[in-house]
């Protein structure tokens, strides 16, 4: 990751991190030009996911369906698919 001032634009380095929780923390950077020589902080924190785990995903409901015996899958289907539509006459 790249942390750039905020001030200049300059390159920074990141000094150290404090966590502020499991899901974000305080980076703690320096600027690198010597004209600036800001300090600052930033920070980093989780947001939402892109992709789950492979365990949400291997774990959802469709998975467990998909992985039951041909037999229970098709009682299962049968008995949440929607009813064929009749014409009515
Ligand atoms: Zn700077």
């Amino acid at each position: 990751m790249r942390v750039t001032c905020p001030h200049c634009g300059a390159r920074a380095i990141v000094t150290h991190r404090k966590p502020i929780n499991v899901r974000a923390s305080e980076i703690y950077a320096v600027c690198t030009s010597e004209e600036c020589a800001a300090r600052f902080v930033l920070r980093l924190s989780y947001q939402y996911d892109v992709t789950p785990p492979v365990s949400l995903l291997t774990d959802s409901l469709y998975e467990r369906i998909a992985n039951l015996p041909p037999a229970d899958r098709a009682r299962i289907i049968a008995a949440f698919a929607p009813k064929a539509q009749l014409p009515l006459l």
